[in-house]
């Protein structure tokens, strides 16, 4: 095992801490830019934003995914400039986009928000270049990412926007591939998108063809084959290049570079027997590394409280008084599919700006949270009192 002693040194002191290996960020980070010279990589912040990993990535010549305004600030912080610093989520509030408009080029995730940068922009008086996020028609579902690709094509035929211009499109349809072929064919899908788009806008100046670069986490997972997905592409990206010198390639990757640099170690606080089951009692594992929880959790598939009660445990409610339905798909503001609430619910129908409450949230709701992820400025805690004082912890 690495750093067998260090381990075993700290934990003397803690007993439970995250160690990362800035040999392995540093190993991960090489294989990809010295196997794909045509490409320009950016560092995914949301998957880590640990200090010392992003001041390491950042050094190696990486740019920035940031998913939030925190983590567009982030990046600034370690001197990155707003040309490798790309910020795409869905949901942008008018806050985050006047905190980002001119230090991070905005990746516009729908039409509204399109419509958004340019109002600030022009309240700003200033001009400002943008992606947009696409759902191409080559993706095959729905999406609560991005614009649809005939959308997008109808919007730019038909609009003039005077204070942004459309320079890059911006496609991450799906995480954790480990099929190389996969991933070349997705590669030359997203060349001739950007051919298309070029086409279109008259200019690119970049595509970014988001992440979906793998890594084995079970012992059966067959590891990605770098080479053979560098083989298999290098060509169609160089003469991408040769073709279009102007428009930069980028791809976004998070774990691939940090979760295998990093371990988390607990401690046995006790053991004890119960009708010939042993349990080992171990320090901070749900609460500090959630995922191995959840594994297990999920593969039970029955009630695992308080985590887990049922899959109708919470109502859907809304203050409006409209009478129309409409059966709708609850999501977040994450970049993640996986932050989805409720699917295909029939609601009062609901328009920006409405207010949606969910029950049965006193308890086990703001401590199960996983509050740190993406930075996103956390929800408030707030206390009505009987004389109807609102109170902040
Ligand atoms: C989360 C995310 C990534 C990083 O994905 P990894 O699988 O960790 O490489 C890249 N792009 C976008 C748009 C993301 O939301």
């Amino acid at each position: 095992m690495k750093n067998k002693e260090i381990i075993k040194e700290l934990s003397k002191k803690y007993d439970s801490f995250y160690l990362y290996d800035e040999s392995v960020i540093d190993e991960n980070a090489i294989t990809l830019t010295g196997n794909f010279p045509d490409i320009e990589f950016l560092y995914s912040i949301k998957c880590n934003p640990n200090h010392n990993i992003l001041k390491r990535i950042f050094s190696l010549d990486y740019g920035a995914d940031a998913a939030s305004s925190k983590e567009v600030e982030y990046a600034l912080n370690y001197g990155l400039t707003k040309d490798k610093i790309y910020y795409s989520a869905p949901g942008k509030s008018i806050t985050d986009i006047e905190e980002t408009i001119d230090k991070s080029i905005i990746i516009a995730d729908s039409i509204n928000e399109i419509m958004k940068i340019q109002d600030i922009a022009q309240e700003k008086n200033i001009s400002v270049s943008i992606g947009i996020r696409l759902n191409p028609d080559f993706s095959p579902s729905p999406s609560k990412f991005g614009i649809d690709e005939k959308a997008a094509v109808e919007f730019i035929q038909n609009t003039k926007l005077s204070n942004i211009k459309i320079t890059g499109i911006h496609v991450h349809l799906k995480s954790q591939q480990l099929d190389n072929s996969y991933l070349s064919d997705y590669y030359g899908k997203m060349l001739g998108l950007s051919a298309k788009f070029k086409e279109l806008l008259g200019h690119l100046d970049f595509i970014n063809m988001g992440s979906g670069i793998g890594i084995n986490y079970s012992a059966n997972d067959k590891p990605l084959d770098i080479r053979a997905l560098r083989d298999s592409v290098n060509i169609e990206f160089h003469k991408f290049k040769e073709k279009y010198p102007d428009t930069r390639l980028l791809i976004e990757t998070g774990r691939y570079i940090a979760c295998k640099s990093g371990i988390y170690v607990t401690k046995v606080l006790d053991k004890k027997v119960s009708r010939g089951k042993t349990y080992i009692i171990l320090s901070n594992t749900l609460n500090g590394f959630i995922r191995p929880s959840l594994a297990a959790l999920i593969k039970n598939g029955e009630a695992a409280e308080p985590l887990y009660t049922s899959s109708d445990a919470f109502q859907f409610l809304t203050t409006d008084e409209r009478s129309a339905e409409e059966k709708v798909t609850l999501v977040g503001n994450l970049c993640t599919a996986a932050d989805t609430i409720a699917e295909d619910v029939t609601l009062p129908s609901l328009e920006i700006g409405d207010v949606v409450i969910i029950t049965n949230a006193g308890s086990y709701a703001y401590v199960l949270s996983p509050l740190q992820f993406s930075s996103q400025i956390k929800p408030v805690e707030l206390y009505l009192t009987k004389d109807k004082e609102i109170r902040v912890l």
